[in-house]
């Protein structure tokens, strides 16, 4: 990899905390979610206008929790990568992802090139590359 030394740490301590405050929200997120399970915004008896508003607030929480955790995994891949010796590498042409990039999203697998190619290929998808 290209990064140096320092880099790498300083990179591995950005992706540690950003893992840390992402498993406490999504703590946060579970304990809400048994709190306040979806028959309660919906009531005893919903006609149909705030059934929807309560299923429109369910799948909204649903996204959420959704993101954290793609961030999560996304973030756990890039522990393995540091730990493998290929991090900061993109993982489509081999190129260097570079130091400012990966400050900015130490998750990132890709070289900014790779990324927006694969944004207009695929809508920002993640799908197989075949
Ligand atoms: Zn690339």
């Amino acid at each position: 990899m290209a990064l140096t030394q320092t880099q790498a740490k300083e990179l591995r301590h950005r992706i540690d905390r950003r893992r840390d405050a992402l498993l406490a929200e999504l703590r946060e997120d579970a304990a809400r979610t048994r709190e306040h399970p979806y028959a309660e915004h919906a009531g005893p008896a919903p006609d149909s206008g705030d059934e929807s508003v309560a299923s429109l607030f369910a799948d909204l929480e649903q996204a959420d929790v959704t993101r954290d955790l793609e961030e999560f995994r996304a973030l756990e891949a890039a522990r393995k990568r540091i730990e493998g010796g290929d991090y900061g590498v993109c993982v489509d042409c081999g190129s260097d992802i570079g130091f400012e990039r990966l400050k900015a999203f130490p998750a990132a697998a890709r070289c900014l090139q790779c990324q927006e190619r694969r944004e207009k290929t695929y809508g920002g998808e993640p799908k197989p590359s075949l």
